[in-house]
């Protein structure tokens, strides 16, 4: 099986300390992951993390490196609650649902701009907590993105013209096929955390693919969407019964 590495709440305020170490490991290991950068971050929780001034010009070394930046989200604030009414049934408080088309777009389309002004290229999306409606889908898709890294299945998927790479365990979880993103906060992390890791990539590094790969895995097979559908009634049913 492959793992793609995927990274959360990417910002100016974060632990540095962790990603510095990360950053290190990777170069190592030539491992690629993804980088969930918020564009213009107000999440007060967040900017409590210590700040970095060349923030922007970091990013850029990343996908120098051939890292790839998405965008999560535009400031990480939490306006709207989903009552499980949310896109994929996760639930909890959204940047994006719920809010009208022209707010999406416009949360889009300015993260866009951040992000070409500092000359970095973004082809893909993923919302905070996981929590879109159809009208985030259509906002997307005006701005010019197709690919979205979240959602239920074994491998990537296509649904209402968006490319899904799938992002089911907050834990790291060996499936013996398909693809698995693993989820990482960094700010949630110890030294400890990082040696789980550490160890990871240690053993794993053969398995970790990059973005590109990852999305070369996509199949709109019957029998690929036929899982994918199993695996959404099992873990929806699991969070109904915990
Ligand atoms: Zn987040």
């Amino acid at each position: 099986m492959k793992i793609l590495l995927r990274f959360d709440d990417i910002t100016e305020n974060m632990n540095w300390h962790l990603m510095d170490k990360c950053e290190k490991l990777f170069d190592e290991y030539n491992i690629k992951p993804v980088m969930g950068v918020i564009p213009n971050n107000q999440d007060p929780i967040l900017k409590s993390f210590p700040k970095r001034d060349n923030f922007w010009k970091v990013v850029k070394s990343w996908q120098q490196k051939g890292w790839e930046i998405s965008m999560h989200g535009y400031n990480h604030l939490y306006n709207q609650k989903t009552f499980k009414k949310d896109y994929f049934k996760h639930g909890g408080r959204s940047e994006f649902f719920g809010e009208t088309l022209n707010n999406q777009s416009d949360k889009i389309i300015k993260g866009l701009e951040i992000f070409k002004k500092n000359q970095i290229h973004i082809r893909s999306f993923f919302a905070p907590n996981h929590t879109y409606d159809d009208n985030t889908f259509v906002a997307l898709k005006r701005s010019g993105i197709f690919e979205v890294i979240d959602g239920y299945g074994f491998k990537p998927y296509t649904q209402n013209e968006i490319k899904f790479i799938p992002q089911l365990f907050f834990k790291i979880f060996f499936l013996p096929f398909g693809l698995q993103t693993t989820q990482i906060h960094l700010n949630d992390m110890n030294e400890d955390d990082f040696n789980l890791l550490k160890d990871l990539i240690e053993k794993k590094n053969q398995n970790i693919v990059n973005y590109d790969t990852a999305l070369s895995l996509l199949s709109d097979k019957k029998i690929d969407k036929l899982f994918n559908k199993l695996i959404y009634f099992i873990l929806i049913l699991k969070r109904k019964i915990f």
